[in-house]
């Protein structure tokens, strides 16, 4: 069966066309700035020449249309009709504290998805017009939705409830919900294979480490902490994201600079993180030539990251009351070894030690810990869009 992947972003939307059989890619593109004046797409038929043109598209649906047309079309397409398609796999950023498991899409599934609108404003009206555009072009195949937050529910009270007025929690569902949590799950059922733990019996902390970042920590193959919050905005330093900041720093600012709080809450998603601390690059690789180039801010908005990510392992580990196995994962925990030897070396006194030469292995499932290791380190690539996949068959 042919599974079509769809991820609706605020303005992109990415997708990919599955082949479950051998869990091959057929194809995968991208269509982005949607909405806006130069919205372009990229398809990828794997086997034959990509496929690149500039095309308006004002809205989502006109993007779906288009990511149909390219599946079909007689030189770039690999379908020959859209009754190849088995199913749809739709990544949804926020299911509130609905869903703890992905599910088949119905009226009932999409009023929830529309009741989060509030809770991920950028993404969940995206999404739900991913939906239903598919919908109507593809009316008998079933859509399923994956939801970014599923994964997180299992979290425990007491790791979820912000000391806010009670009545916040009961009226608006302000707690932590947490994110990433198709790639959490994936990697952290792949550690607990590859690291051969004991599903039963097992402390995993995922670091998933991409331009958006967060850690989790799972018991037993259940997530009891993540370190994002009621939206991404919270736990590391991301690429763009501040993370972690005192929230009075938002009034601070918002009186100082004359600024409303959307403008803030603006400037802390998507003018902060290492990109703001560097004045280089939200990019690794970027921060990583200018530090060689001796530029000081670079150097000290990875050490920033850096140390952020380690105090979480710290306190995921208090958290479980131990750990069995760190795992590295997304674009900077596949292929950035200095960053994962920062962290690895601020961990000693957990007993962690890693093999240099292993350390140097990018993009591959791997131990970079060595037998002496008291704690099992490994790099698992991430794969939500496998993971979307799956989910989605085993549903229909
Ligand atoms: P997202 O899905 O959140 O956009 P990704 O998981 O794709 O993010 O990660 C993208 C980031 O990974 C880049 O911004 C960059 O910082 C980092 N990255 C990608 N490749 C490398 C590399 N070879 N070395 C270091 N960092 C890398």
């Amino acid at each position: 069966m042919k599974i079509l992947v769809m991820n609706c972003g605020s303005s992109s939307l990415k997708y990919q066309l599955i082949d479950m059989e051998n869990e091959s890619v057929i194809a995968k593109g991208i269509c982005e700035m949607i909405g806006q004046d130069t919205s372009s797409i990229k398809h990828d038929p794997i086997t034959k020449d990509v496929y690149k043109a500039e095309v308006p598209m004002p809205d989502h649906k006109k993007a779906v249309s288009l990511v149909i047309e390219a599946l079909l079309d007689e030189n770039h397409g690999v379908l020959k009709s859209m009754d190849e398609i088995g199913a749809v796999g739709h990544r949804v950023l926020h299911g509130g504290k609905f869903y703890s498991a992905s599910i088949v899409i119905n009226e009932d599934v999409k009023r929830v998805i529309r009741e989060c609108f509030d809770l991920g404003p950028l993404h969940n009206p995206a999404n739900l017009i991913g939906i239903e555009a598919c919908e109507s072009l593809m009316p008998n195949t079933p859509q399923v939705a994956v939801f970014d937050t599923a994964f997180h529910q299992t979290m425990p009270k007491k790791a979820y409830m912000y000391a806010i007025p009670y009545e916040y929690y009961e009226k608006y569902a302000i707690r932590k919900y947490g994110f990433h949590g198709t790639s959490h799950s994936y990697v952290s059922k792949r550690v607990i294979d590859f690291g051969k733990l004991d599903p039963d019996n097992s402390k995993v902390i995922v670091c998933h480490l991409g331009n958006g970042a967060s850690l989790s920590a799972v018991q037993n193959g259940k997530c009891v902490d993540t370190s994002m919050g009621l939206t991404p905005l919270e736990g590391l330093i991301m690429g763009t994201r501040s993370g972690d900041v005192d929230a009075a720093v938002v009034q601070y600012l918002a009186n100082k600079e004359n600024l409303t709080v959307d403008q803030v809450l603006n400037i802390l998603n998507k003018k902060s993180g290492v990109e703001a601390l560097s004045g280089v690059s939200s990019d690794f690789r970027k921060l990583d030539a200018a530090a060689k180039e001796g530029n000081e801010r670079a150097k000290d908005a990875v050490d920033s990251f850096v140390y952020r990510v380690v105090k979480y392992i710290g306190s995921y580990v208090a958290a479980m009351n131990g750990v069995d196995a760190i795992c590295f994962t997304a674009g900077i925990g596949e292929n950035d070894g200095k960053v994962r030897k920062m962290i690895c070396d601020s961990l000693t006194y957990l007993g962690v030690e890693i093999d240099e030469a292993k350390n140097q292995v990018r993009g591959e499932e791997i131990l970079i810990s060595t037998p002496a290791s008291k704690v099992k380190v490994m790099i698992i690539p991430t794969n939500e869009e496998l993971a979307i996949a799956r989910e989605t068959l085993a549903l229909i």
